[in-house]
């Protein structure tokens, strides 16, 4: 599933369809698809990046409806994307700058689905060699093997073509970084735009959200999405927080095994001397307290 839009969904057929008597059919046609009414009795949602089974094929005037969706190897909620093979969060190095705590954020979100990830920082043609190599080190420091780059300068393009080559990956980030720009220079020319997902957000606010997923011209999908650029860390737990910091990954999580929580308790092994440790502590409040209110609401 390439996108979605109201009741229709975008299928690019992939397998070899058996020829048909009017000509239609085969790799790459897309498909505009209703979802059978048993999938939706059910409650089994179709997302983009789903692989479905499509039937009643009308290769003419290229419709079809969706059977059934295969069991998918992962998936991302917000944004709504399944079989996703890697994440890329993008950020940039002036206009805006880094924010280390909102870096974080969004790190911890990403690594809470347990996807792979890969972290670069954009423009850096407005700034001097020693702001990259501070913050290349900063973030050896945190775990991480940061690519730099400049969609403007266009410089360490094809590091990240390489990195994103035959894989799915969302690209999540604050707005203003770059996100658009890379996913604009890296995808294929000779496809359009597939179409989008519009969706109200679940406040009542009539903003519009979009995702699609776009094809590189090296292989492999950027799921672009406007509009989803503040993690909600909706699915990290007191428990699972502690695998979000590669920097201290094997302490936290040995320690936990006697539900400690790394607050200065007795016993406890990790240590207070790492940069983010405060972040680690700001964000487990902010998961404690969103914890004991879902206990008191369900
Ligand atoms: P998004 O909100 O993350 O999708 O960011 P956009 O792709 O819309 O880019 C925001 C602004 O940054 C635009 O004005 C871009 O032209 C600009 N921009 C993107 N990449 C670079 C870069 O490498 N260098 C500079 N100087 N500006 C860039
Ligand atoms: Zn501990």
């Amino acid at each position: 599933v390439a996108a979605a839009q109201a009741n229709f969904m975008r299928v690019v057929v992939q397998s070899e369809s058996p020829p048909s008597s009017d000509g239609g059919g085969g790799t790459g046609v897309e498909l505009l698809c209703v979802v059978r009414a048993v999938l939706k009795k059910i409650k089994r949602r179709v997302m983009v990046g789903d692989r479905v089974l499509i039937g009643s094929i009308d290769w003419v005037d290229r419709r079809g409806m969706i059977e059934n969706v295969f069991r998918r190897s992962s998936e991302v909620l917000d944004p709504p994307v399944a079989n996703v093979d890697h994440l890329l969060v993008l950020f940039s190095m002036e206009q805006p700058k880094p924010e280390p705590f909102s870096l974080t954020r969004f790190l911890v979100e990403a690594e809470s689905t347990g996807i792979p990830l890969t972290l670069a920082l954009n423009k850096t043609e407005l700034v001097d060699s020693q702001a990259v190599d501070a913050w290349n080190s900063r973030l050896r420091e945190w775990g991480y093997e940061p690519v730099f780059c400049s969609v403007g300068a266009k410089h360490g393009l094809d590091t990240l073509a390489s990195i994103l080559k035959d894989q799915t990956t969302v690209v999540v980030g604050p707005s203003g970084v770059g996100k658009s720009s890379l996913i604009n220079v890296l995808r294929s020319n000779t496809h359009e735009r597939v179409g989008e997902v519009s969706m109200r957000s679940g406040r009542g606010k009539h903003t519009t959200r979009h995702v699609s997923l776009l094809p590189l011209s090296g292989g492999g999908y950027l799921a672009d999405t406007p509009g989803f650029n503040q993690p909600s860390l909706m699915k990290v737990t007191k428990q699972s927080l502690q695998q979000t910091f590669p920097e201290r990954s094997n302490e936290l999580e040995k320690c936990s095994f006697n539900d400690c929580l790394h607050l200065g308790e007795q016993g406890c092994i990790v240590t207070a001397d790492w940069e983010r440790y405060p972040f680690y502590l700001q964000l487990l409040d902010e998961v404690r307290i969103r914890e004991e209110f879902q206990l008191r609401t369900f």
